[in-house]
């Protein structure tokens, strides 16, 4: 009997389109010479499934933008098609400018391709009015550029804590700023002349994570954020859930269960208050441990043997273990990222927060990959995130 097509199979699927498959294969050949470079194109043809023609082609575009380099040898032979010579990220040409801003200060930095920090700077906030804030980190990031001649910006990517809408390039509020629908990309877009691409801080670790850091690859990663602000943030399958207007990963608020630490919304126990750097501080300040609101004084005291010092951070990475647990239970991640002073500088505090977790899921969460560069690395990640997704068009050519 002659087999026909079934209906169900000939009607119409909808398709991505050729934009949409465009910006795809050009985001999997640029990541793949990010994740494996040197490499040649015949083993990006081989990883990606997509042609060797095609992958020659979206390399050739790469090159002649200046974000890939061919090896010296092909250059000198003028060829563009050996697909056995191997191509790698040209670093030297071009960064992205980032901003990040915490609540005591900005971080201000220039990352290279390979999302490595080329230079920073810190800002103390000279109170917190969102102009003030943004002019100052501007000039800070002209400054950064003055002092890197032969770099070109490609863009520059902000990230701070709190409600972040990445659509709108807008801050829609951080109590702990006093901030209130602040137009960050309009702003530091005028004083910048760059693009700027904006989000939350949370998100834009976890991005960072999935370009740079130790879960690339993951299927899954959530990382939780606990500085002075706490939130979260998850990724599947290479994107990060925003929800609308970004509101995913406020997790600010949720309960904590014993919890005594009373919270501006009127509550008591609230994860961020119970577990922010402000609150760790004080009790180091009460225990008469440091003198400040730096928590790597905290850090410092406990290296140097105080005890008190190394309880106090302990117990907070214990807390912050047990944050981690209820969203593992909602969330059920491969791989659980943690941005924490203690669980980062000390090993007895992962251990601590580990041991909360369980001993099933304690493997899979570890510090952040960034350790000494973290909110240097937040706020860039942003435009390098976009720059991976959507290389021809996030592309010195496009600006
Ligand atoms: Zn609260």
């Amino acid at each position: 009997m002659p087999r026909t097509a079934a209906p169900l199979l000939t009607s119409p699927v909808p398709r991505a389109s050729d934009s949409d498959r465009r910006r795809t294969s050009a985001s999997v050949v640029l990541r793949s010479v990010l994740e494996h470079g040197p490499v040649a194109r015949s083993t990006i043809a081989r990883l990606t499934g997509l042609s060797p023609a095609s992958v020659t082609d979206y390399c050739s575009r790469f090159a002649e933008l200046g974000l890939i380099r061919e090896s010296a040898e092909l250059r000198r032979s003028k060829g563009v098609g050996r697909p056995h010579l191997p191509v790698d990220l040209d670093d030297s040409r071009f960064v992205v400018g980032g901003v990040h801003v915490a609540v005591p200060y900005t971080t201000v930095a220039l990352l290279d391709l390979r999302g490595q920090v080329v230079a920073r700077s810190e800002v103390k906030h000279a109170g917190t009015e969102p102009a003030r804030v943004l002019g100052r980190a501007a000039d800070a990031l002209a400054a950064l550029l003055a002092g890197s001649p032969r770099s070109r910006a490609l863009g520059v990517g902000f990230a701070t804590g709190g409600w972040v809408d990445r659509d709108s390039g807008t801050v829609v509020e951080h109590p702990l700023l006093g901030w209130r629908e602040v137009q960050v990309r309009q702003v530091l877009g005028a004083r910048t002349g760059l693009p700027v691409h904006v989000d939350g801080h949370a998100r834009a670790l976890v991005n960072a994570e999935r370009l740079f850091g130790r879960a690339r690859g993951s299927r899954s990663v959530l990382h939780l954020f606990a500085g002075n602000v706490v939130d979260s943030a998850f990724a599947t399958h290479d994107e990060v859930h925003h929800g609308p207007r970004s509101q995913a990963g406020s997790i600010a608020h949720l309960p904590v269960p014993g919890g005594t630490e009373p919270c501006a919304c009127g509550r008591v126990g609230c994860l961020q208050v119970e577990l922010s750097e402000r609150t760790l501080c004080r009790l180091a300040r009460e225990a008469g441990v440091v003198d400040g609101v730096n928590p790597m004084h905290v850090v410092s005291a406990a290296a140097a043997g105080d005890p008190v010092a190394g309880r106090l951070l302990r117990e907070r990475s214990r807390r912050v273990g047990r944050a981690v647990g209820l969203l593992q239970d909602v969330l059920n991640p491969e791989r659980v990222v943690v941005t924490e002073v203690g669980a980062m500088h000390r090993a007895d505090c992962l251990a601590a927060l580990r041991e909360e977790v369980g001993a099933d899921r304690a493997a899979t969460v570890s510090p952040i990959s960034f350790t000494d560069s973290v909110l240097a690395v937040a706020g860039g990640s942003v435009a390098l995130d976009v720059l991976y997704r959507d290389p021809l068009a996030a592309s010195p050519e496009a600006i």
